[in-house]
């Protein structure tokens, strides 16, 4: 994970106001800690977030510099396994996103390197600096040699002290370039992805695996690993900027949340005007195809599961499983259509089973809500969720337009849903419930275990709403298949456990687990969109009410949350964009 940046600029630029405000919009991305290094070699750092960081440091004015935001993977949360790292004479400097695999044998390759920190990422800065000062190599060869030599994922931004270039380095973990021209009389920005500089400009080239640039201020070329040329053409994006800020609300999980009817609507009319050829072409791939795998994880594993519930009933031949576990429990041939489902497109669990079947398998449809992230750049076909920059760490209405997406996907392949109607409802649903909802928050935000059931389509959002309370609330949660339940989970349940059962209709089954758990004591919340539950949404189908059921449980998470005084968009451990696996 981690975000990284890098500027490279004609006239000096500020660390405050330029690289670290770049910093601050990849924020998402990590916050165990954050640091920023200059051309002349100041590196300041520390454990902790951007903003008091920023309070705190002497800013410089620079032609360059580097920034990281951490997600901790080797090492702890310390001021000295923050980014960037330098070799022992500070004249090499990087910042890194990925695992350096082999960090230990890189470290043998250097004699007498003795890493301060705890990270596989210090070895980058003493590897060059011994390739280039000690073995006499340029800085290009020494950038082939660890390409050759190197094991892991990386991005790396490279400055040496004295040298008015910046080398980007990249192999599995993203990197975007773009021209910022209004940037202190013009500059390249290097970053993680386009969050950072997406106010500044509409347009950036993305870096391909197994290549590097060498970054002048005016000027960049782009090289293969072996060091012939290579091109990289630029690409334009929509990405607004305007979702980065809080407005009038306190968290931007609420804000997100409440922003459901108009991200769901943008992306209904995609499917009649923008996108309208897209999904032809996604759901005939799927028609065409004998099988069709999923591939996700977390969040957009849940949405998955719909996918896979909505093909079955159609008679298709659907499979899902965790993106991690993916090659221990799925077969993939030549008749095998695969759709991979990832928020920012960049999830390494997703991607790397993805570079093994890719070419063994009928095609990839692509579903992600950044536009030409590594995910989209591989796929045969693809769908942008188009719900706008998601800050909060917890997934809610890019995980709506997920199953949004593939019920539009499904709805093309004959599943009788009314697409239309869904907006409006969500919009109903979240004025509806939202009383309920603090109050609920009220009684539970004490509680040290929930438990959701659900049967079908609600099945998925059992597991999403429990993952919430994991996520935001730091509640045990599970959610589970109600016909599970007998077969040990049972024994959990006493006296005023809460166990919240999603029912759409009269659910005879759903009906029967309500009564055991009740008749074990379990304080029962019922949703339902028939009127007769606690928590009411309205009448819909099975598929439509699994949406309706998960706003409750982003309402509910939140609630608790804030009763709970917890750091709700930013939880502890956790990053959106997972880029390491
Ligand atoms: N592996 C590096 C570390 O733990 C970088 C982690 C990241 O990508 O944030 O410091």
């Amino acid at each position: 994970m981690c975000g990284i940046v890098g500027i490279l600029s004609e006239q000096p630029h500020s660390i405050r106001s330029n690289t670290l405000h770049m910093l601050k919009r990849l924020e998402y991305r990590g916050y165990d800690s954050v640091g920023v290094a200059t051309l002349e070699g100041d590196i300041q750092k520390e454990a902790g977030q951007v903003d008091p960081f920023v309070a705190t440091i002497t800013d410089y004015e620079t032609c360059g510099s580097i920034a990281h935001t951490r997600w901790a993977t080797h090492g702890g949360v310390s001021r000295v396994n923050s980014h960037p790292h330098s070799d022992a004479t500070g004249e090499f400097m990087i910042v890194h996103n990925g695992i350096i695999e082999n960090a230990d044998e890189l470290q043998a390759m250097v004699p007498g390197c003795r890493p301060l920190s705890e990270t596989d990422s210090e070895v980058i800065a003493a590897f060059f600096r011994h390739r280039v000062v000690e073995d006499g190599l340029s800085m290009e060869e020494a950038i082939q040699d660890f390409f050759r030599v190197t094991e892991g994922t990386y991005a790396v931004l490279l400055m040496r002290k004295g040298d008015e270039r910046m080398y980007a380095l990249k192999h599995n973990s993203p990197l975007a370039l773009a021209r910022v021209g209004g940037l202190a009389g013009g500059a390249f920005v290097l970053a993680s992805d386009i969050s950072a500089f997406s106010d500044e400009t509409g347009e950036a080239y993305f870096f391909d695996d197994m290549t590097y640039a060498i970054v002048a201020p005016d000027a960049f070329e782009v090289f293969g690993a072996d060091g012939a040329a290579h091109a990289m053409v630029p690409h334009s994006f929509e990405w607004s900027s305007e979702e980065a800020t809080l407005e009038e609300h306190p968290h931007f999980m609420i804000k997100e949340i409440l922003e459901q009817p108009q991200t769901a609507l943008r992306l209904l009319e995609s499917f009649r005007t923008i996108q309208s050829e897209p999904l032809t072409a996604f759901a005939a791939h799927m028609k065409r195809a004998r099988r069709i795998v999923f591939l996700s994880c977390g969040t957009s594993y849940h949405a998955s599961l719909i996918g896979a519930f909505m093909l079955n009933q159609l008679n298709y031949e659907a499979h899902t499983v965790i993106a991690s576990e993916f090659e221990n429990f799925i077969l993939v041939d030549a008749s095998t259509f695969v759709i991979a489902i990832s928020q920012s497109g960049e999830t390494m669990d997703v991607i790397l089973p993805l570079k093994q079947i890719i070419d063994d398998c009928a095609g990839l449809g692509a579903i992600v809500n950044v536009p030409h992230s590594t995910i989209q750049r591989l796929s045969t076909v693809s769908l942008d969720l188009l719900a706008g920059q998601e800050i909060c760490v917890a997934s809610t209405k890019a995980f709506t337009n997920q199953v949004i997406a593939l019920m539009g996907l499904a709805e093309r392949l004959g599943f009788d849903i009314d697409l239309s109607v869904i907006p409006g409802k969500i919009s109903q649903t979240l004025e509806d419930i939202d009383p309920i909802c603090k109050h609920l928050a009220d009684e539970l935000s004490d509680r040290n275990e929930i438990y959701v059931l659900g049967r079908g389509a609600a099945y998925p959002m059992a597991r999403e709403i429990a993952l919430k309370f994991k996520e935001i609330d730091y509640i045990h949660a599970e959610g589970m298949m109600a016909g599970e339940l007998k077969h040990g989970t049972l024994a959990l349940i006493e006296d005023g456990t809460p166990v919240i059962c999603l029912i759409p209709g009269s659910d005879r089954s759903m009906l029967s687990s309500q009564r055991e758990v009740e008749a074990r004591g379990a304080r029962t919340i019922v949703v339902s969109n028939t009127g007769e539950g606690e928590v009411n949404v309205p009448p819909s189908g099975n598929a439509e009410f699994a949406i309706y059921a998960c706003l409750f449980g982003h309402l509910l998470s939140y609630y608790i949350g804030v009763a709970r005084d917890l750091p709700i968009d930013k939880p502890r451990n956790l990053a959106k964009s997972v880029t390491v696996g």
